[in-house]
């Protein structure tokens, strides 16, 4: 291995010559506000393999942003969504009935544990295309509630670009530059990582109890606990760096929220839909949420988002409180109900939660030998790789290294937080290309550790 080739700041396969002239036009067409850090260009997948129009070979360890959930192409997705497109595509759900929208709020219903609701008919449903109109949808309801304005977010927390869900965000600074927040208020506060390693604890980051802290501090000195509309958390933590929390967090959150009248909103857009093992990652912690967040791995890849929550709390919404023209499109219904049925009938859940716990026992057992590493965290296929230089800092560089050498050697993987690798394949990823894929990784940390520790230290 030698050190990854960059061409204007970008990392290419020795075979680039499809890739080059099109990553060259998409530069003089597209909005420079993308962040791309390597020369992937998409030519087609199947399952947890895709190929560049170069014809490299890649395991896709990225899913997409843990979008892909039943991988590239599923036959059974393919077919719902060609045969709800050969009826019709559209429809326009906010002004006419929608039979595809039924059948998935009765799924999510099923499967969507929500706080006070003893059946699913307890729950109801309310679909946008994006991540970000979810969260919009769900401090909209939260603060619909009358002299309830202030929401409470976490650092380290991303919920998506809309002025709303960007105000609660506290992930990195450059998506909040320029951008002055929404009026109301919006109070952030440190997010109970639970670390692997003492080397990892930062002050800063070991906050304790911050159920505690949110009453000491921000309800008894700041926000008076009756105006705040609602908490808006992630289950685990996505782009902040797959950050899972201290146990004994949710389960303070929710009596915070009990004893005040506050909403619990969970954001499950990354960590939903099976990829933790579970239907929501929010059921590792024992907790119920009063609104539930989705979108990512609910299509398979078509945009679509929803949010579910007690029948007396959307309740509130009076027609015309709130829409939107495409928001659960036919087509979208039909990708999110064959991507569930999937889940069920392969069985998704159990084979996440088990790949998991091999991923993470077989990467903490090499972090053992491997002084970069200081963190392997995560539940089922959504793990992360926390790297530090030798002097304790994140090791950002070294992380990005290790990401253009997993690309070289036919990985795609993706960085997130400070210092942080994730691994989010497809659910259906099979034992063999999962174990195939550590290979790769275990490997380029090796090769890493060798070309880059000590002078990154
Ligand atoms: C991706 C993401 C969002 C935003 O979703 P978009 O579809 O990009 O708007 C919100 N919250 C979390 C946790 C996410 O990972």
């Amino acid at each position: 291995m030698t050190n990854a080739p960059r061409e204007q700041g970008f990392i290419l396969r020795d075979k680039h010559d499809n890739a080059r002239p099109l990553m060259q036009r998409d530069a003089n067409s597209l909005s420079p506000s993308y962040t791309r850090s390597y020369g992937f260009v998409m030519d087609h997948g199947k399952g947890s393999t895709m190929w560049d129009v170069d014809g490299h070979e890649y395991l896709d360890f990225a899913a997409g942003i843990a979008v892909l959930s039943t991988g590239h192409a599923h036959p059974k997705v393919i077919e719902a969504i060609t045969k709800q497109a050969q009826k019709y595509v559209h429809i326009g759900a906010t002004d006419f009935y929608c039979p595809m929208q039924v059948e998935l709020a009765e799924r999510l219903q099923q499967i969507t544990p929500i706080n006070g609701a003893d059946s699913p008919s307890d729950k109801r449903v309310y679909f946008g295309n994006s991540g970000t109109e979810a969260i919009e949808a769900a401090l909209k309801l939260a603060r619909y509630r009358e002299n309830r304005n202030y929401i409470i977010g976490f650092y380290g927390s991303f919920h998506g670009r809309s002025y709303g869900a960007l105000s609660v965000t506290a992930s990195k600074y450059v998506q909040r530059a320029n951008y002055p927040y929404i009026p109301g208020g919006v109070e952030h506060v440190p997010y109970p990582g639970k670390w692997g390693s003492e080397r990892a604890k930062d002050d800063s980051y070991d906050w304790g109890d911050v159920a505690q802290y949110i009453e000491d501090f921000v309800l008894k000195r700041k926000l008076p606990a009756k105006e705040v509309a609602a908490i808006l958390v992630e289950p685990i933590q996505g782009e902040g760096g797959y950050v899972v929390p201290r146990d004994d967090f949710f389960p303070n959150l929710r009596s915070l929220c009990d004893r005040h009248g506050i909403l619990l909103i969970v954001d499950e857009i990354q960590s939903g839909v099976g990829r933790t093992g579970n239907w929501w990652a929010v059921e590792n912690t024992g907790v119920k949420a009063d609104i539930v967040c989705t979108a990512k791995g609910l299509g398979s890849g078509f945009p679509i988002s929803a949010i579910i929550a007690h029948k007396d709390v959307m309740g509130q919404w009076i027609p015309g409180a709130h829409a939107s023209t495409f928001g659960g499109n036919p087509v979208a219904c039909a990708a999110a109900l064959a991507t569930l049925d999937v889940i069920e009938e392969e069985g998704l859940l159990a084979h996440a939660a088990a790949l998991g716990n091999y991923g993470i026992g077989r990467l903490s057992e090499f972090m053992k030998s491997h002084p970069s590493m200081v963190r392997v965290d995560g539940r089922g296929l959504m793990i992360g790789i926390e790297f530090l230089t030798a002097d304790g800092k994140p090791a950002a560089k070294f992380r990005d290294e290790v990401v253009d050498h997993a690309f070289l050697h036919g990985l795609v993987t993706l960085a997130c937080g400070a210092s942080t690798l994730r691994i989010c394949p497809p659910l259906v990823i099979r034992h063999d290309e999962f174990e195939r894929g550590l290979d790769i990784i275990e490997r380029v940390i090796s090769h890493c550790e060798e070309m880059y520790y000590d002078v990154q230290a």
